[in-house]
């Protein structure tokens, strides 16, 4: 039954990657749903402190931690088998795609798993061409999409689109990094639309469309249509919350094309698909008009999505919460420009 996603079932659910970029969300939401939530994570010598912050502070919310590789596929069955996982997701970052054969095979043998959400969170990579090295990786998710296909393995594909930042288009992890406090870098004429989602809400929609049958074995596109907008909006929408104007300068196709040329890895990725949304029009030149395709408004019309602008406010309390803990301006990791033009309540 898929009309009340999120109070039918509760099954032992399996994250992986929770420490990184875009598991963290979804982990935190698996938690806040109430799913009882298991979070692989790989034992490393001299891992980052972050790391360690973030594990236990999913620990603190209810995870219960599992230390290994899902490249170790005895140990992976034995985890899923002990636990009686019933829904595994995969964040694994764009270097380790090809890893989750391993854990494809180990889901499969097990035969218990209801729902694979392998590591995609971004474009439907049936559909999308960025130019490479961006392709590379296109090609490693789609390997394993034909995997899960090939296996029969229940899934979703998660196409979650941008998420709500600035697009940087040397940045994987905008979403930690300040909008622009000096000057705006707009990709060609500005116009090309995306869906700027918050990371929160890429983990609370994955959470919801995994307890649903309609979203079985489907590509399910986030489209909000408040969150839809092109570089011009963005910059005029940041400049609205820091209550001044920027400069803007172009960054033509041929530059995000040299960029993406250099093969400076993950740089050049982001330059491929940043090429791709603001050159493309990747996310939206298509209708969902496959059998397979669902949308998560239509499936919870009900559930709002955080808007840029609300995501752009958190960015602004950030700004002054610095600016209180320190005597001089504050500094923004991408510009030593940023003079506080307004009283936060102001911006
Ligand atoms: P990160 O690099 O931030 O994190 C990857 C996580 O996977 C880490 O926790 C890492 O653990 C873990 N991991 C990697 N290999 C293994 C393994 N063999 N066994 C267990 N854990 C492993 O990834 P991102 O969040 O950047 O990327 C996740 C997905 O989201 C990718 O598919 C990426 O393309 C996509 N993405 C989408 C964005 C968007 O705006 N829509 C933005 C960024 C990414 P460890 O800490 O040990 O390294």
């Amino acid at each position: 039954n898929g009309s009340s996603p999120n109070e039918s079932e509760t099954g032992e659910t399996l994250v992986i990657g929770s420490s990184g970029f875009i598991g963290r969300f979804v982990t935190e939401a698996c938690l806040e749903s109430g799913r009882p939530t298991y979070v692989l994570v790989r034992s490393s010598p001299n891992p980052p402190s972050s790391k360690a912050t973030t594990i236990k502070f999913l620990q603190d919310k209810g995870a219960v931690i599992i230390y290994g590789s899902i490249t170790d596929q005895e140990f992976m069955e034995k985890i899923l088998r002990e636990h009686r996982i019933e829904v595994v997701i995969s964040a694994v970052g764009g270097e380790s795609i090809l890893d989750q054969f391993t854990l494809i095979e180990a889901i499969k043998n097990v035969d218990t798993v209801k729902r694979f959400v392998p590591s995609e969170f971004g474009h439907d990579i049936d559909r999308a061409e960025p130019v490479e090295p961006g392709l590379t990786m296109y090609d490693q998710k789609r390997k394993v999409r034909r995997e899960i296909e090939k296996c029969g393995i229940p899934y979703s594909y998660i196409c979650c689109n941008s998420i709500a930042a600035w697009p940087y288009h040397d940045n994987t992890h905008p979403a930690d990094v300040l909008p622009p406090l000096d000057r705006f870098q707009i990709y060609g004429d500005g116009t090309v639309q995306a869906y700027f989602v918050a990371g929160s809400d890429i983990g609370k929609f994955t959470v919801m469309s995994i307890n649903d049958d309609r979203t079985l074995n489907k590509t399910v596109h986030f489209q909000p249509p408040s969150n839809l907008l092109n570089m011009n909006e963005m910059a005029s929408l940041w400049e609205m919350k820091i209550g001044r104007m920027l400069p803007r300068v172009t960054i033509a196709e041929q530059d995000l094309l040299q960029r993406a040329q250099e093969m400076r890895i993950p740089q050049s990725v982001v330059a491929a698909i940043t090429h791709d949304i603001f050159i493309n029009g990747c996310q939206i030149n298509f209708s969902l008009d496959k059998p397979t395709d669902v949308e998560v408004c239509s499936l919870y019309p009900d559930t709002r999505f955080r808007t840029v602008a609300e995501c752009f406010d958190d960015f602004v309390k950030k700004i002054s919460d610095k600016a209180k803990t320190v005597s001089k301006p504050v500094t923004a990791s991408n510009s030593d420009m940023f003079v506080p033009a307004a009283k936060p309540e102001a911006l």
